[in-house]
């Protein structure tokens, strides 16, 4: 059974359609008028009837049978609440027409068949049918309502498509989030023990040569970061599942930075990290967050920096004196403009540094929510093999 065209049933002008389209498959098929004409009056007569009372009936044109037996016959399908018989006006007059005439009903969804055997004198074959499909796939529209009914088919199916893409992607996203959540949880157990152990081991460093306390402390600085990707791994899943939560103090940012970037110069004492504080102000902030923001800007500036290259920090008042914004300045690789335009985005990570570089492109993801949950906000300025400025800004609570 092969389908050569089907047509919607929704408004008188359907049924314009329905016989013209009807008159036009037995003539490619190379039916007699009389037959052509006797076959689309009965298609007609039956879409008229399911037009008068729904708008939601098809015509299918189908060819039936094999080679070289073949039948064309109509189907019409329809849902209506007023109940039809088989000797309704239009089903009577289709049923005298083309006596090959079936009338289903169940429930209130009603299918009607009516068909005519064609003779063998057509010569019809499988590609001759094939070839008929695709006639009808490409034919003219005949009026502009058929035109815009095609277009708007067209559209529906795409709009169809693109709603099962984002579902699909949506479906997916939230397997991702659901492994990282398990994964980094997983993970953390393990590690917390390790890292235990490894931090009892270096309390006992009389007890073994020099040689080992190394190996321990190489051991222990590698558990760090395996912590801390696991911990960024555990804030990626809380951002998706929006259960990041802040615990809000003021804090005088000046001091907070100062005593920050002290910290922070002992982890990275290959580069000198400079301080320019400008006026002093305090912001309603998650210190442990913040923290977090300073630390992945600057260990950023270090990572994508030659060794020893300078690291600055700098802040100042906004011009309308409502926020302040913090600089983390590097001289070291930049990046070009369509790099810059994806780095806030979750597990980004440039092409230019991928192999190079360790990391999971979580930083910059995780910062970004952080400044944005205070009320702020990030960008960066940065040229390719000059360096970065990466600038966040936080609402000023009050002077000092
Ligand atoms: P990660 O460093 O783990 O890849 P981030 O989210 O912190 O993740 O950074 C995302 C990407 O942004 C990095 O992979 C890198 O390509 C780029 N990037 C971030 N900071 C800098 C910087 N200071 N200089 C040059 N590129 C940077």
């Amino acid at each position: 059974m092969k389908e050569i065209l089907n047509i919607s049933l929704e408004n008188e002008m359907d049924l314009v359609l329905a016989h013209r389209r009807s008159m036009q498959v037995g003539e490619q098929i190379g039916l007699t008028v009389a037959t052509r004409t006797t076959f689309a009056t009965a298609v007609s007569e039956v879409a008229r009837t399911a037009i008068e009372y729904t708008d939601n009936g098809k015509l299918h044109l189908i060819i039936s049978g094999n080679f070289p037996r073949y039948s064309l016959y109509a189907r019409i399908d329809f849902k209506a609440d007023q109940v039809f018989r088989a000797s309704d006006e239009g089903f009577f007059y289709a049923k005298k027409l083309l006596p090959d005439f079936t009338f289903n009903s169940s429930g209130n969804a009603y299918e009607i068949e009516m068909g005519l055997s064609l003779p063998r004198s057509l010569k019809l074959d499988e590609s001759r049918i094939s070839m008929l499909k695709d006639f009808f796939k490409e034919v003219d529209p005949l009026n502009a309502y058929e035109k815009i009914k095609k277009q708007n088919s067209h559209l529906s199916r795409l709009t169809g498509e693109q709603e099962e893409e984002i579902r699909m992607r949506r479906e997916l996203d939230e397997k991702k989030s659901e492994f990282i959540s398990v994964a980094s949880h997983e993970l953390k157990t393990p590690l917390t023990v390790i890292k235990a152990y490894t931090q009892m081991l270096r309390a006992l460093k009389d007890q073994y040569s020099e040689k080992v306390a190394q190996v321990l402390e190489k051991l222990d600085l590698q558990t760090t970061k395996l912590s801390l990707l696991t911990h960024q791994l555990m804030d990626v899943s809380k951002m998706e599942n929006g259960s990041l939560q802040y615990d809000l103090v003021e804090v005088d940012l000046n001091d907070f930075i100062q005593e920050t970037v002290m910290i922070l110069s002992n982890v990275y004492p290959g580069n000198t990290i400079t301080i320019q504080l400008g006026t002093k102000c305090r912001v309603m902030a998650d210190p442990m967050r913040l923290e977090q923001v300073l630390t992945n800007l600057l260990g950023n500036a270090v990572k994508y920096s030659a060794r020893n290259s300078p690291i600055q920090i700098e802040t100042d008042l906004s011009k309308d004196q409502d926020h302040i914004v913090v600089k983390v300045i590097d001289n070291g690789l930049g990046m070009s403009e369509e790099g810059i335009a994806h780095i806030f985005d979750k597990f980004y990570r440039l092409k230019a540094v991928a192999a190079s570089h360790p990391g999971l492109g979580m930083g910059l993801y995780i910062s970004s929510k952080i400044i944005s949950d205070h009320g702020g906000e990030i960008w960066v300025e940065s040229v390719l093999n000059e360096g970065s400025t990466f600038f966040f800004t936080l609402p000023v609570q009050n002077h000092l």
